[in-house]
């Protein structure tokens, strides 16, 4: 996929830019009012507006905060974030509270080269998720240029994503291109063994990404609510744990995700060995045993092993599997510390609760200690080794969750799609 850079603009000096960033943050309320919790969407733009000051450029900036549902909440309005950008970051930032009007025109004129402006939450406007044409051309009005600086939300063919890049010259900010480059890498050539870990709580917004790194990862650790479908399919018993039936998005409905993970099972059967070669194993490890309770609130916590064919367990009907196993955590953290590759996504176990915490945990240490490149993604799994102190630890966190998940399944991105150089 190549690009339309914005360092490969010609002639952007004294344009003004129109910047679709991702800003949309957790907020948190700080002696009545409501301030950033964590600005590392908003630090992942910075490169791209100090790029465009040099250049004299006048900057606007649109990005959703949460899910409005097309109307305007002033606890999503991203004033704070203005606030952030000037006082933190040192960017002065004048918010507009409109998203489009005209008097932001006048904002927009008024604006001198190297200053920066941030329009209120797009998600205001029911248009914005609707791609709606009216409102793509009224941004694009306001400016010369539009930059994609907003990876996360690429796989979305919103109005500011897709419905802008109609109307004005549409470039990839620097972050974007980090994205890109580096989900890009893991698919061409990663150095192996290349173990991926899949975990969280749905199969069905993983399995697209599974099954194509699968075709170039040497082996694949399952864990996490993910697991269960595969326990299932592997003919255990999984009592009360959760098992997704049903998907969040419609259009997956109706797929059994416990016969797509038999697939999988099936599919990877061969045998793998790894780089010492003294293991042979097929290439897609589940759960031998699991930490396991009546709930998820719960600080009594049983050990139920897998591993032996299965009896029936009556005492455990009652169970669901909430972390890894010791076992289980033992042979993952070996397979993770002979590993040149790994890639993450999806926390092993509740990790919100410390009782199903360790599984989590002891594979975020493995990753972190491995030495191998190590490249992970996705909203919990970033909250999660937050909470181990972990997140420097790592060569690459990547933002997005969903966008990373399906750029990595191979699917075009519609975001993407429209800065593509088609030759
Ligand atoms: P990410 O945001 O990193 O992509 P997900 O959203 O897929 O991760 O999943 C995170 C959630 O999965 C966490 O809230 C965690 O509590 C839940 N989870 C992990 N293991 C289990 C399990 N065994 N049973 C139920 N939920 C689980
Ligand atoms: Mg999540």
């Amino acid at each position: 996929m190549k690009l339309n850079l914005i360092q490969e603009a010609a002639d952007l000096q004294d344009k003004t830019v129109i910047v679709r960033v991702d800003y949309n943050v957790p907020l948190k309320e700080q002696d009545g009012q409501m301030v950033v919790r964590n600005d590392k969407r908003i630090q992942d733009s910075v490169k791209t507006i100090n790029f465009l000051r040099e250049n004299n450029c006048r900057i606007i900036l649109i990005s959703h905060l949460g899910r409005p549902g097309g109307e305007a909440k002033p606890e999503l309005s991203l004033a704070p974030v203005a606030k952030h950008l000037t006082e933190k970051l040192n960017l002065a930032t004048k918010f507009s509270p409109d998203v489009v009007s005209d008097k932001n025109k006048s904002l927009i004129e008024e604006l001198r080269p190297g200053e920066i402006l941030l329009l209120e939450n797009l998600r205001f406007k029911p248009g914005e998720k609707k791609n709606n044409p009216q409102l793509a051309e009224q941004l694009a009005s306001y400016a010369d240029i539009y930059v994609n600086e907003a990876f996360s939300t690429s796989h979305r063919a919103h109005a500011s994503m897709v419905g802008i890049s109609k109307h004005i010259p549409a470039y990839a900010g620097f972050h974007v291109q980090q994205e890109v480059n580096q989900l890009s890498k893991l698919l061409e050539e990663p150095e192996t063994p290349f173990v991926m870990v899949i975990g969280g709580a749905k199969i069905s917004d993983k399995v697209e990404a599974v099954k194509n790194l699968d075709q170039v990862a040497s082996l694949v650790l399952v864990g996490g609510g993910v697991a269960n479908n595969f326990l299932k399919a592997g003919g255990l018993e999984t009592h009360k744990s959760y098992l997704e039936d049903k998907p969040a998005d419609e259009k997956k409905e109706g797929v059994d995700y416990v016969k797509v993970a038999g697939e999988l099972i099936e599919e990877n059967k061969t045998e793998k060995i790894l780089k010492d070669g003294y293991i042979p194993l097929p290439k897609i490890l589940y759960p031998i045993d699991v930490k396991a309770a009546e709930n998820p609130e719960s600080d009594v916590a049983e050990i139920i092993n897998l591993s032996t064919g299965m009896e029936d367990t009556p005492e455990d009907k009652d169970m669901m599997y909430l972390d890894l196993g010791p076992r289980t955590i033992r042979l993952y953290q070996e397979m993770i510390l002979q590993a040149r590759t790994i890639f993450w996504n999806g926390p092993m176990g509740v990790f919100e609760n410390d009782e199903f915490a360790e599984g989590t945990e002891a594979i975020a240490r493995a990753i972190a200690k491995s030495g191998a490149k190590t490249i992970l993604g996705g909203g919990d799994t970033i909250a999660a080794i937050k909470k181990f102190e972990l997140e420097d630890r790592y060569d690459y966190v990547s933002s997005a969750g969903g966008a990373s998940l399906d750029f990595l399944a191979g699917k075009e991105l519609p975001g993407l799609k429209v800065l593509t150089i088609t030759e």
